[in-house]
């Protein structure tokens, strides 16, 4: 099973490679994307224990040099101090303008790992090597990379693509089961804002996924991956249908942030947000509550709805304000006026923002 999607970006286009077993034969192609004869490794330990070392022989195979970094494990890693200490063991390397960072993990690694390509020497090449499901569906695609800076969650970074993405579905099997959980929100997501086949394709072979049955999720992640690279390849820099892809993000940062990124997975939070997304677009009108039923079992069937403790709607809302994605000081909402089919809405009036709110956090407590 092999597909080759195209980001189309002009000059910075890139293809996502998905072939299962690739990441221990990938050498060749890495070598053909970039033209390096050295190469970088930036990992994180448990996951350079599990694919390191096979990633690395398949590139020294084609004769390059390969040199490692690894960072510790977790969202603590995207920080000044490491985006400096890669850069200095960049420059200890001997690292030169051709030369090429690969990231191989989850998305915290790719971030990182982009960001300090980006600014290496002005920039060098940089290839994406996923390896979980969020970071396979979303996070390697479309060129944001950042760090935590002052407390806030990517505060500090650039648009900086990748020269390739290179997935390999069968990574995931080593993945815990709640991290499958987070990427499977994004799959979700991608479903509802666009693609109707593909939320059906999850409801119906959840087993499978959980199974980690190559051919489904090759599947999955190939049609998510589709969705994501045609979003982008029409929309770089998030000026117009780029925003889709927040659907659920507004209350799932202000959650998470809320939470203080200690309770909820990204996926977790997200899945709140869907929810929430869905509540507020029946309240406007626009879609009707079937969906935000529909919507609400396949989130629950999946395991995505940790109990939440008590939140104050009032201290969300203001969050929801200090989000990056707020424009002119109004919150923009990805609503849903149907499955695979979103619009987004500035001006929604703050007592319905509040009541679904409200709502939620009477039903989130219950809903485990
Ligand atoms: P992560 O990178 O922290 O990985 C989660 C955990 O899974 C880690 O402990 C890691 O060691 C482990 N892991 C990774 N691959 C594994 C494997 N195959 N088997 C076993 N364990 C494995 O978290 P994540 O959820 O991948 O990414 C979250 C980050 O991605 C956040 O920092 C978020 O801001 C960022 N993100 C970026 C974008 C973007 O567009 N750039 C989009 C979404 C999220």
């Amino acid at each position: 099973m092999y597909k080759r999607i195209n980001v189309q970006l002009d000059s910075r286009s890139y293809a996502i490679h998905i072939e299962n077993g690739s990441l221990s034969r990938s050498g060749k192609r890495l070598k053909t994307a970039t033209k390096s004869k050295r190469f970088l490794i930036l990992s994180a330990p448990p996951v350079f224990k599990l694919f390191g070392n096979s990633l690395r022989k398949s590139i020294q195979r084609t004769n390059a040099r390969v040199d490692c970094i690894l960072v510790p494990d977790g969202e603590r890693a995207k920080s000044e101090k490491n985006l400096f200490f890669i850069l200095k063991k960049m420059a200890l390397f001997g690292l030169q303008k051709d030369s090429c960072l690969i990231a191989l993990g989850g998305g915290v690694i790719g971030d990182l790992g982009g960001l300090a390509a980006s600014l290496y020497m002005r920039g060098i090449d940089f290839i994406q090597c996923p390896t979980t499901l969020l970071a396979q569906v979303d996070a390697s695609i479309g060129g944001k990379t950042a760090i935590d800076f002052a407390g806030i969650k990517n505060l500090v970074g650039a648009f900086y693509q990748p020269k390739m993405v290179l997935i390999d579905p069968l990574a995931l099997k080593t993945l815990t089961e709640r991290q499958l959980k987070t990427g499977l929100a994004e799959v979700v997501k991608y479903g509802i804002i666009k693609d109707e086949k593909l939320f059906t394709k999850v409801e119906n072979n959840l087993s499978l996924i959980f199974k980690r049955d190559p051919e489904t999720l090759f599947s999955i992640i190939s049609r998510s991956c589709a969705i994501k690279a045609a979003i982008v390849s029409a929309d770089e820099r998030e000026s117009g249908k780029r925003a889709w892809l927040n659907y659920g993000h507004t209350l799932g940062h202000a959650l998470e942030s809320y939470f203080g990124y200690q309770i909820l997975t990204h996926g977790e939070a997200i899945a709140y947000g869907m929810w929430f997304a869905g509540l507020l677009s029946s309240r406007m009108g626009i879609c009707n509550e079937h969906f935000v039923q529909v919507q609400y079992r396949l989130l629950k069937s999946i395991g995505l709805f940790r109990k939440l403790p008590r939140f104050d709607p009032g201290k969300i809302y203001e969050k929801m304000f200090l989000d990056k994605k707020a424009r002119n000081g109004k919150i923009q909402f990805v609503l849903t006026r149907k499955m695979g089919l979103v619009t987004i809405q500035k001006n929604i009036p703050r007592p319905i923002i509040l009541s679904a709110l409200t709502q939620l956090q009477a039903e989130s407590s219950e809903s485990y």
